[in-house]
């Protein structure tokens, strides 16, 4: 039964409706997953998202983590017919859906015409141009921010020594998992142990510092995964392997990731990203705004100014792209099939 007492409940109820229509049986299954997911996207945009998965373009599937899957590629330069693109999702996590329907909506008119590096939004820059000059100029610098914030947060909640202790031993605890050896697996657990690590280990995560960072700046540290190995501290996200594939993975995670949070109306995330990363951030409200504007008025995508590059033309793909995304972990490769 719906929430009555909800005063969105029309809009949640078309998209539960949309969900049973995408999704074939399995909603009928997971019915208070989709009143949940509803839910959890912004009253505000409720209508909008309605409209991107009511286009039979989108494909919809359950999943145990989430994927986006380029099926039918388009043509750098032309936005005129949509791309079929199916994304597969666990709806019992409420960020999954909202981060793969915007890897979904970046690639409408298909991966080699993708909006965050065709559509132009000033000065002959498209999102990718502007995000990644942005960003490789200031990526030491929010690295350093970020990682200092993270130092403040482990330190005071733990002890005062509690980060080094992390940071330093962290190597070995890696080594560990991949020692099979039983002499220098019990060395190596010794030493984490008699250092300390293990219990600082213990409380930084169940004191979740690393949720507060993430909570705070995930589109950053996700993009930071590129430049750093930033595995050992805990924030999920992309790897430097997942980023190395293809350069314009970076502004289509850094899309999925904000437009996530611009749907789900999680604004504590805007503040660093306002902060920290403006040009970028502007440059996302400014292709949002145009985003909405066609999709909620039915407009084509014919009118828009789209920068095309011979990269383009080179990267119209001959596999179709398959991102994967995983509660902890995430992957991404090229596929034949
Ligand atoms: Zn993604």
């Amino acid at each position: 039964m719906l929430d009555t007492t909800h005063e969105n409940q029309k809009d949640i109820a078309l998209f539960v409706d949309s969900m049973n229509k995408k999704t074939k049986r399995f909603m009928k299954y997971n019915h208070k997953n989709a009143i949940k997911q509803a839910i959890h996207i912004s009253p505000a945009y409720r209508d909008f998202v309605n409209k991107l998965l009511n286009n039979s373009a989108l494909k919809v599937s359950p999943y145990v983590g989430g994927s986006c899957r380029v099926i039918e590629h388009g043509t750098p330069g032309k936005m005129s017919k949509r791309c079929k693109v199916q994304i597969c999702v666990a709806f019992d996590e409420m960020g999954v859906f909202p981060h793969e329907l915007g890897h979904a909506t970046d690639f409408l008119f298909g991966d080699n015409c993708s909006l965050t590096s065709s559509v132009i939004i000033q000065d002959g820059k498209t999102l990718e141009d502007i995000f990644n000059e942005e960003f490789n100029e200031k990526a030491m610098e929010l690295f350093e921010t970020i990682l200092d914030e993270y130092m403040d947060c482990i330190n005071a909640n733990i002890n005062e020594d509690a980060y080094e202790v992390f940071l330093n031993y962290m190597p070995k605890y890696n080594l560990l998992q991949k020692t099979k050896n039983p002499k220098k697996r019990r060395e190596l657990q010794k030493e984490l142990y008699d250092s300390g690590f293990v219990e600082i280990y213990y409380q930084v995560v169940t004191k979740k510092c690393f949720k507060i960072i993430e909570q705070k700046y995930t589109p950053i540290t996700d993009a930071l995964s590129a430049r750093f190995d930033i595995s050992g501290l805990l924030f999920r996200g992309h790897s430097f392997i997942y980023y190395a594939l293809r350069p314009s993975l970076l502004v289509q995670e850094f899309f999925a990731n904000v437009f996530a949070d611009k749907i789900s109306a999680n604004h504590t995330r805007f503040d660093a990203l306002i902060k920290l990363m403006p040009k970028s951030f502007n440059a996302f409200e400014r292709l949002f705004v145009i985003l909405y504007d066609h999709i909620q008025n039915n407009k084509r995508f014919t009118d828009l100014p789209l920068k095309v590059t011979q990269k383009d033309k080179k990267e119209a793909a001959d596999a179709w792209l398959y991102t994967v995304h995983r509660s902890t972990n995430c992957q991404q490769g090229w596929t034949n099939w």
